[in-house]
């Protein structure tokens, strides 16, 4: 069990109080004092007696604390961020302003071992899983260096839900009404497809929103795109993508990056509508982001826009995302692009 006190749940903390001795209350100050105060030291929890801190740190207990290794800002707003964990390991995470929604991107895994193609991340490779205490601590810290944050998309480094049971639970942490108390619909988990994860997901009491990064409207092609195809081809992902959104009530997101030649053609778009017909669904279009060792272009604003009317003139409702944080490497697929060369 970690005695990391910022990888706990309010639940797990009331435990652990009531376990040394204490009153089941004292586990809400160690929470929030943790997860709105930014403390990083148990001796800062006041509220707390000096001799129950001490015997919290004589047993080990302790705060976890990320800290910037680098921030880089592109003149668009966004904002990326080099962290650096306690174990030395490396994660970025991005704030990305829009009028009154700042939306930090955040990153679960060091690397990532599903080698997409489009993917700066891929070519770092697995390192390890992130905990539920340092995924939400990315949040936590931007907002305390940046001012407050009102979405969040699992969106950044790793595959989420590969971390599955750390990445729920960092959800309930950021969701919490006594810590950052960010709206179960303010927060999006994205997903290359992990069908399994996806039928276990519709079974959470609480449900964030969940994309789906598509990418491909055949077997073919996705499998060519995203190796992880071939374990969860398109069928069995759609069924359970399905199977949620009649659990859950909830539209989905697919994800779609617009490669040049690739998958952009209208044929490619009609492929598509067909494909998620009978899904209520938003598609988001992002242009490829290029990075190091990675040879494909992005499509190009009139491709794109061709490939939009055809999936809106099918009445779905679609957006297009173009180059933002591209400057700094913050833009999707480019996370790790950095690292990757260092
Ligand atoms: S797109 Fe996501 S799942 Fe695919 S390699 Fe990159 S980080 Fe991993």
């Amino acid at each position: 069990m970690s005695k990391d006190l910022k990888d706990k749940t309010p639940e797990e903390l009331e435990q652990l109080v009531t376990e040394l001795g204490q009153k089941k209350y004292f586990a809400g100050y160690i929470f929030s004092f943790i997860h709105v105060e930014n403390a990083t030291e148990i001796s800062l929890i006041t509220p707390l007696s000096k001799a129950f801190r001490q015997k919290l740190i004589d047993q080990g207990y302790y705060i976890s604390a990320l800290t910037i290794a680098r921030k880089l800002e592109d003149k668009d707003g966004t904002a990326k961020y080099l962290f650096t964990l306690e174990d030395g390991n490396q994660v970025e995470t991005v704030l990305l302003p829009e009028s009154k929604r700042r939306t930090v991107c955040i990153s679960t895994q060091v690397g990532c071992n599903l080698d997409c193609q489009f993917c700066a991340t891929a070519k770092i490779g697995f390192r390890r899983n992130l905990t539920a205490g340092e995924i939400a601590d990315q949040v936590e810290t931007i907002e305390a260096d940046s001012g407050k944050v009102t979405n969040v998309v699992y969106m950044g480094m790793g595959e989420p839900l590969l971390n599955y049971d750390a990445v729920m639970k960092s959800v309930k942490l950021l969701n919490h009404v006594e810590g950052k108390n960010i709206g179960i619909r303010h927060i999006t988990i994205s997903t290359c497809g992990i069908a399994p994860a996806i039928k276990k997901l519709a079974q959470e009491k609480i449900h964030p929103r969940l994309a789906v990064s598509l990418n491909a409207p055949s077997d073919e092609l996705r499998t060519r795109l995203m190796p992880i195809n071939k374990k969860y081809p398109l069928a069995g992902l759609l069924k359970a993508i399905q199977d949620y959104q009649d659990d859950t009530r909830q539209r989905v997101t697919f994800e779609y990056v617009m490669i040049k030649g690739l998958n952009d053609s209208a044929e490619n778009a009609k492929t598509l509508v067909k494909l998620v017909s009978g899904i209520k669904c938003h598609v988001n279009l992002i242009e490829y982001n290029p990075h190091p060792g990675c040879d494909f272009a992005g499509s190009g604003s009139e491709s794109i826009k061709k490939f939009a009317e055809v999936l809106e003139y099918a009445g779905i409702e679609t957006t297009m995302r173009f180059k933002m944080g591209r400057g700094i490497k913050a833009a999707c697929g480019q996370l790790g692009a950095d690292m990757a060369k260092e």
